[in-house]
């Protein structure tokens, strides 16, 4: 057992989590985390070299080849491993909420949610899957014989999470993966790594076979070393699209598969029948354009405005941000809840003075609460008249700020969603919902919700350009981590 100390939200681990033991690290390196909220210490864990992620990577190979190992179980035994995970889960759900939410500012209310519960969520949809899966199957060779065609599991994957939904988008790679058969090495990211030693108790509760899921804290580097080591067979990433445009090029020179979802600049499309009426629309709303302190890669944070009640969409934006409670993240009446870390708040605030600059019009927000002395806060920001070719329409801000842009009709909404480099989320806001499924099938995007946004486990979940390669969640998500090999009989 690691010998860390733990409290509510405040934890220090001495060990790394590798070949399902609690292993000294290979220096004296520690990451420092501070919470967001009021930027105290609120932990540390061993920083892993890359001597560290190589015995990871050692343990996860051990683990993979073992002739009558995890990969080589049946379906069933492996899913009923991976629902003892998932309850041992949800059995930390709130300390994982809490240890999220102190690090990178999610309101506790959502961190409950998405970070206590939707990874439960994700590692029973796809034991689920392991259980129902095809495998294998056989048919007639078109020449003669027999083809049996194997989905075989890929291998070491090296998965990177980044720091927004840290333990979520851990789940959507590694729950496919061990549904396939493969073994994972996590890499967490530095501002949020304190979850990832519950997640290690989590593992080693459920009784995973050593080395199936091993976690290396560190930064870019670490994560570099990861991505281009000769152990690992397959790369699944979530974060900047910098980040990944590295990690393809890297991947593409090693013929190595990768999946990639990346960062976004979405469209919430509101026509011209939209009801507008707060009461009604505001929890949707704040889900598809505020969820996480808009730190959320998929928001919406293009409103798109019809021209004839522009007037009207204005007020109603300004009226919703003045509405939101701001606050600490471990307040359940928090709506909004700092930014991750002071980087993260500085850059928010250089994208501010930027919209600001280039002309748009500042509606309400704009600055740091007044009431708060102390955590990286911006306030909801709301801007409008803004030009989709400003940069705070075209870059990805990652912060509670969103752009009004006016639009004449319909064709001309659609035309500037598009015209975007990135298309991950997005969302369209009607009275009438056939109207609004046409809309939403002609926009350039990998998914997009009708008066709503809300990610479906049991679909596939990823964007186009530059928000990213593949697709994770949903039933074809398991053939990420697969090779399919036919045998000629
Ligand atoms: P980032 O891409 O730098 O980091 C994400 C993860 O990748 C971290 O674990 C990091 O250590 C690792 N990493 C970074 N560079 C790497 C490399 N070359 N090789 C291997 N691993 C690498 O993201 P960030 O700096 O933490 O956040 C900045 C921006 O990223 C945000 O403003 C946002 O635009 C975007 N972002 C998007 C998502 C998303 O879900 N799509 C999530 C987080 C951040």
């Amino acid at each position: 057992m690691d010998a860390h100390t733990t409290t509510r939200e405040q934890l220090d681990a001495q060990s790394l989590f590798i070949g399902g033991e609690w292993v000294e690290p290979s220096s004296s390196a520690r990451i420092e985390v501070r919470s967001a909220s009021s930027e105290e210490r609120i932990g540390s864990v061993p920083e892993a070299q890359e001597a560290d992620v190589d015995a990871a990577v050692a343990a996860a190979r051990r683990a993979f080849e073992d002739p009558s190992g995890w990969s080589r179980w049946e379906p069933s035994k492996r899913a009923d491993a991976m629902d003892r995970l998932a309850d041992e889960y949800e059995k930390r759900g709130d300390q994982l909420a809490r240890l999220v939410a102190a690090q990178n500012g999610m309101p506790i209310s959502i961190a409950e949610q998405l970070e206590g519960g939707f990874p439960v969520a994700v590692m029973r949809y796809f034991s689920g899957l392991t259980r129902t899966a095809q495998f294998e199957e056989s048919h007639p060779h078109l020449m003669g014989g027999t083809t049996t065609v194997r989905r075989e599991p890929i291998g070491v994957v090296g998965a990177i999470a980044p720091w927004n939904f840290p333990q979520t988008l851990a789940a959507f790679k590694y729950a496919p993966a061990l549904a396939a058969g493969c073994t994972v090495v996590l890499k967490p990211s530095p501002e949020t790594v304190l979850d990832s030693v519950v997640l290690a108790e989590a593992i080693i509760a459920a009784g995973l076979p050593p080395g199936v899921i091993n976690i290396v804290p560190g930064g870019r580097e670490i994560g570099a070393h990861l991505v281009s080591h000769r152990g690992i067979d397959k790369v699944a990433f979530t974060g900047s699209t910098a980040a990944g445009r590295s990690i393809a090029e890297t991947c593409g020179r090693l013929l190595r598969p990768v999946t990639l979802e990346l960062g976004g600049k979405s469209a919430s499309i509101i026509l011209d029948d939209a009801n507008l009426d707060l009461a009604e629309i505001g929890e949707n709303l704040f889900g598809a354009t505020f969820l996480n302190n808009g730190q959320t890669c998929f928001l919406g944070t293009r409103v798109l405005a019809p021209r004839s009640r522009y007037d009207e969409v204005v007020g109603m934006m300004e009226a919703f941000a003045n509405s939101l409670a701001v606050g600490d993240a471990l307040d359940p009446a928090t709506q909004i809840g700092p930014m991750a870390s002071e980087r993260q708040r500085d850059r928010v605030e250089g994208y501010i003075a930027k919209g600001s600059g280039d002309g748009a019009r500042l509606v309400t927000g704009g600055g740091r609460p007044a009431d708060l002395d102390r955590g990286w806060f911006v306030q909801p920001t709301i801007f409008a008249d803004v030009d989709n070719n400003h940069t705070i329409a075209q870059e990805e801000i990652f912060g509670p700020v969103l752009s009004i842009i006016p639009y004449g009709d319909e064709a001309e909404a659609i035309s500037i969603a598009n015209d975007s480099d990135f298309g991950l989320g997005g969302s369209v806001w009607t009275a009438d919902g056939e109207r609004g499924f046409d809309v939403a099938k002609r926009i350039h995007t990998g998914t997009i919700g009708i008066n709503h946004y809300m990610v479906d486990p049991s679909s596939p979940f990823g964007g186009v350009k530059d928000s990213g390669i593949g697709r994770e969640l949903g039933p074809d998500a398991i053939g990420n981590f697969q090779h399919v090999k036919s045998i000629y009989r």
